[in-house]
């Protein structure tokens, strides 16, 4: 093949993955590849992996199996093609993974992918190689800024890494093991990064870390800064309209963190925020160092600044010695709070973690049987909240055109999926906050028309 070469990047997992992703393809464009969305066409094809759940890891292993029948076909027609698995189960699993798939060139760590270039030079000197070092120079400073193009080329909402790994330990999560130790960014690259992208047209910034609500970096006068004086400052960025932050811990949920939410106006009312369980013998089995009792009072302070707060959360069922009266505090917890939509598994033991080598393991059957429990609850009050969406009249950013023609696609302020149609349309651009009239509800998105002019 002649010209550029070509990289295929595809990404498992967390929003911290997809931004890693684009952190890889933009230090990539640096050495003169461009990014392909066929893998058939790639030169090089980057797996950014997850290991969250031995399902999320296996998937990667029956993904390889696919992509070494795509090497060997360019192979046979006399192209060579580079095979790396990056992300969480490259640092789990290491060498296992050239073991277990030997087309695999290059195993690369969540640590090392500034040192990218540099490693596929040595794979194609010497062979396949892993690195999976934490090494003490700062990733972020190395891996090179997307270019404006790029950015556009990303849509009008863009994540931004501020904080890295979790030193919380709940007992039964790979995240410390394979993203390592609690780190933050300083608050002057975080702001140069947010002013970057949005001088590239975006307009809604998350910011996005494994405990974000940990956030500590180092402010400009050398001072740790939270998040919540973090987000006052990124709010101050010309164009960016609107900010969220994503994942927390409850016990994170410091007071500036709360006072942001009442005197922030572009902070978006919608929080996801993990509880886990409802019972307090299982919170406390699993390190989550916070009650039910806390999780509430936290919610509650939140509707008391913002009262139109939604909240998402994740729940795990089966945790070993989770009985039927624990779960069922988990269920009293989900009427009580009234989330917007929540995720929800089955727990799923890691090896190398407290809560797999627990004795009182839950049996599949009874883990499947509490997770359709669960998930129902979980869809009735998801229908619930959009259900009162129906009638009224929110700012919707513009993401992308829509399916059909003369349909636009954005966001709620709650961040669901709103379709827009109507003869006002056209007068609307990607990238445009404007008032919708909700007229209509799916399972899955919220269909409007405008009510009003796009708002600057
Ligand atoms: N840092 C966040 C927090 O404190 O909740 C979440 C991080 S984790 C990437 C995302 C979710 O995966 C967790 O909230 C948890 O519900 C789920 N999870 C983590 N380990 C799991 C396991 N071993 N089995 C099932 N679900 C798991
Ligand atoms: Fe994992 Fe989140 Fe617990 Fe950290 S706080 S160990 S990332 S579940």
């Amino acid at each position: 093949m002649s010209g550029a070469p070509k990289v295929h990047i595809r990404s498992f997992g967390c929003q911290m993955n997809v931004y890693d992703s684009h952190r890889m393809a933009d230090t990539l464009a640096g050495e003169g590849y461009t990014e392909t969305a066929t893998p058939g066409e790639a030169d090089l094809i980057i797996l950014n992996t997850c290991h969250i759940r031995e399902k999320a890891a296996e998937k990667v292993f029956s993904e390889l199996g696919r992509v070494r029948r795509l090497k060997e076909e360019a192979a046979r027609a006399g192209r060579s093609v580079t095979l790396a698995v990056a992300g969480c189960v490259a640092q789990a699993e290491g060498a296992e993974i050239i073991r277990r798939a030997p087309a695999v060139d290059l195993v690369v760590g969540p640590q090392s992918y500034q040192r990218l270039p540099t490693l596929l030079r040595r794979v194609a000197r010497e062979g396949a190689l892993v690195d999976t070092e934490f090494p003490v120079e700062d990733k972020f400073d190395q891996l090179t800024a997307p270019s404006p193009q790029a950015t556009r080329a990303r849509g009008v909402a863009a994540f931004v890494t501020v904080q890295e790994g979790c030193d919380k330990f709940c007992t039964f999560c790979v995240v410390p093991y394979t993203r390592g130790a609690e780190l933050s960014r300083p608050v002057a690259k975080i702001v140069a990064e947010v002013e970057r992208l949005a001088d590239a047209g975006v307009r809604e910034v998350t910011l996005i870390g494994q405990n974000v609500n940990a956030y500590h970096g180092e402010g400009p006068t050398g001072e740790a800064w939270t998040l919540g004086r973090l987000l006052q400052r990124v709010a101050e960025i010309p164009g960016i309209a609107r900010l969220r932050y994503t994942t927390s811990h409850p016990g994170d949920m410091e007071d500036s963190l709360i006072a942001a939410h009442r005197e922030l106006p572009g902070l978006m009312p919608q929080l996801h925020l993990p509880v886990q369980s409802g019972s307090d013998r299982v919170l406390a089995a699993m390190n989550r160092r916070h009650t039910r009792t806390d999780y509430l009072r936290i919610i509650e302070r939140l509707r008391h600044v913002r009262p139109d707060m939604a909240f998402s959360s994740d729940f795990i069922v089966g945790f070993p010695t989770e009985t039927e009266a624990d779960f069922a505090a988990t269920l009293s917890l989900v009427e009580e709070v009234g989330f917007a939509s929540a995720f929800s598994f089955k727990y799923s033991p890691r090896p190398g973690t407290p809560a797999a080598d627990m004795e009182e393991q839950v049996s599949d059957a009874v883990r499947h049987e509490r997770l359709l429990r669960l998930q129902r609850a979980i869809d009735r009050q998801q229908a619930v909240f959009n259900a009162r969406c129906l009638g009224r009249s929110f700012e919707v950013l513009f993401e992308r055109a829509g399916r059909y023609p003369g349909q636009l696609v954005g966001r709620s302020p709650y961040l669901q999926t709103v379709q827009v149609e109507g003869e006002r349309v056209p007068d609307v651009a990607i990238g445009d906050i404007a008032r919708v009239t909700v007229t209509q509800l799916s399972p899955n998105s919220l269909f409007g028309t405008l009510a009003d002019a796009p708002s600057a």
